[in-house]
């Protein structure tokens, strides 16, 4: 373990899991600050729940080893960790009122019937949840239910929070509102989170930072904004934004950029050349396309547009849909300028 490690609240070293002969991940490094909000994120079957699930010690792990503050937690019980977990499926006793529900655990540490009112009512106001302290599970909304198993793994004062996709079963809506308070909750308690979602945009907008993850490996981490704009490789580029990939000799070709590898070009980042404007340095001299297709997301156009000195380089496009004046039309040709501190190679 080296120095940096040592400073970190949770470090996970070399950790490996295999379901019979399918190996899950092997050899998972990552280390986690105090209060850190961390989110898992990537594609179905990667191994997200898996790895939580290791954490909190419900899946018994096949090498490595787990520390929090310093103490070896590898072969405890889920118990003894001092973990506490959310699932997406809420997870509640339906027999049970919402108080009772959220007391549960502390019946179970054996507190006295004083201090478990207590310390109920401080979380149930902390959830927001107020009001709601007779009623049954099947009384509640979905997002009232998730709030309630939020509280209920709040109450017993978890040194670490995980949290398996606890949104993916709510509405839009609902959904937005319930990550932010998350996070707010999350702040307040300055409570070292786990956070699992296969959807980037709600990973983008919660984490400190995101651990990118593909096949069981932890592609990348960093901040939000380093894994949007500088991705590791073609698989990041990919799942985080909608990057242009283009062959390095379409590189040279077009931008006179040496690489061996494949370059990334962020949509966001193409201009449509205003006529009159002039462009500094930094910006490519115009490229001629054509428009293939368009779609219309809302606040944003995405373009399909073929280069007319390259026929192999389709581009993706995003503008601001700014006015309708300005939709433009399938077949159109227009001139694009490339940011050229924007483009970079990526691996493969
Ligand atoms: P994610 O949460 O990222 O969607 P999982 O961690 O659930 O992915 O699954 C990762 C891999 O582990 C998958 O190939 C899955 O089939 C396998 N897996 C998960 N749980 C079990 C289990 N209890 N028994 C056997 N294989 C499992
Ligand atoms: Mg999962």
């Amino acid at each position: 373990m080296n120095i940096d490690q040592n400073n970190h609240y949770v470090n996970i070293s070399q950790l490996t899991k295999r379901f019979g002969s399918n190996t899950v991940f092997e050899g998972i490094e990552c280390s986690i600050k105090q209060g850190e909000f961390i989110t898992l994120l990537g594609p179905s079957g990667c191994g997200k729940s898996t790895l939580l699930r290791s954490l909190a010690g419900l899946n018994p792990i096949d090498g490595g080893s787990i520390h929090v503050d310093g103490e070896d937690i590898t072969h405890q019980t889920p118990q003894e960790r001092g973990i506490g977990m959310v699932f997406q499926s809420y997870a509640l006793f339906p027999n049970m009122t919402v108080e009772n529900n959220i007391a549960f655990g502390l019946k179970m540490k054996k507190l006295s019937s004083e201090n478990i009112k207590k310390e109920v009512a401080k979380i149930i106001q902390l959830v927001d949840l107020a009001g709601k302290e007779q009623h049954y599970p099947h009384q509640l909304s979905g997002g009232q239910r998730q709030r309630v198993a939020l509280a209920r793994a709040l109450v017993v004062k978890p040194r670490i929070l995980l949290l398996d996709e606890p949104l993916s079963a709510l509405d839009a809506k609902i959904r937005k509102r319930l990550r932010q308070q998350i996070r707010e909750i999350q702040k307040e308690l300055n409570l070292t989170t786990i956070f699992v979602t296969h959807d980037q945009e709600e990973a983008m907008i919660m984490s400190d930072r995101i651990f990118l993850m593909n096949n069981g490996e932890i592609v990348q981490q960093g901040s939000p904004e380093e894994i949007y704009t500088q991705p590791a490789n073609e698989f990041v580029a990919g799942f985080m934004g909608h990057y242009n990939l283009m062959a390095a000799q379409h590189a040279k070709q077009l931008f006179n950029i040496d690489t061996t590898e494949k370059i990334a070009i962020r949509p966001e980042s193409i201009y449509v050349e205003e006529k009159g404007r002039h462009y500094p340095k930094h910006i490519s001299v115009p490229l001629t396309a054509k428009i293939r297709s368009h779609q219309l997301l809302g606040n944003v156009i995405r373009y399909q547009v073929a280069l007319e000195s390259c026929r192999d380089c389709e581009l993706t496009v995003d503008l601001l849909n700014r006015s309708s004046e300005r939709l433009l039309a399938n077949g159109q040709q227009l001139n694009l300028r490339f940011n050229l501190n924007e483009i970079q190679p990526v691996r493969a």
